[in-house]
């Protein structure tokens, strides 16, 4: 794997023979530069040296995110809210709690892996997500009359929500992490896509009359949108 190193940053490099042009692009922290296949390194590092501020900027804006340690005293959100992990040994019981600002995990015994926890976790948050995202997609298919043949909770790696070729509305767990307004936008933007399939003016139009507010809960999610994972 070749890399160029710009300003103490370091820049992947990845050929391709498709490409024509050049194209930088920074995830959690990862800064990738896809090139056409013949090009010589030369032009790709005075492409990257050129871009070097705004590559700063980018990683100044979005730092990366760290996975979770399921320690106490990491940041944990639900429903757009910050609540502080308190991890607790209970004699007897297993449960989580949300009290005011805290997210209680009580778990048994004295040692739990972070593995363990981890899937308690994840399995609370897909709980809490099924019955939320479920019963929002009902009330909101009622207020704009867009019907689903059903909703479905899963997991997604790269995206909210998909709406399937039969009508079938799909959300990913994660957006229980969200603002209610920002999950309202994604349930909308799907539901939306019954009558549109595609991204067109007309479809975005749709989008309006039901969330006027679309385009900033819209960019919300695609500059908090990393911060929504365990
Ligand atoms: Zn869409």
């Amino acid at each position: 794997m070749k890399s160029i190193h710009c300003n103490g940053v370091e820049v992947e490099v990845i050929r391709s023979k498709r490409r024509k042009t050049l194209s930088l692009a920074i995830r959690n922290g990862e800064v990738k530069l896809r090139i056409p296949a013949r090009l010589p390194l030369h032009h790709a590092e005075s492409f990257v040296n050129e871009k070097s501020h705004w590559i700063q900027q980018k990683l100044l804006d979005h730092p990366p995110v760290a996975p979770k340690q399921f320690e106490s005293g990491e940041d944990l959100l639900y429903l757009g809210q910050t609540y502080r992990l308190a991890v607790v040994a209970a004699q007897s019981r297993n449960q989580i709690r949300l009290e005011q600002d805290v997210f209680h995990l009580e778990h048994r015994g004295i040692q739990s892996s972070e593995k363990a926890l981890k899937r308690r976790v994840e399995s609370w948050y897909k709980q809490q997500a099924t019955s939320w995202l479920t019963t929002r997609c009902e009330e909101l298919a009622d207020q704009t009359g867009l019907k689903p043949s059903a909703v479905e909770v899963k997991t997604y790696r790269a995206r909210w929500g998909s709406c399937t070729a039969s009508g079938k509305v799909q959300l990913n767990w994660k957006l229980i992490m969200a603002p209610p307004e920002i999950i309202d936008y994604v349930i909308i933007h799907e539901l939306c896509h019954l009558r549109q399939h595609n991204h067109s003016p007309a479809f975005w139009q749709l989008v309006k009359q039901f969330d006027p507010a679309f385009t900033q809960h819209r960019s919300w999610l695609k500059s908090n949108g990393l911060q929504l994972q365990l």
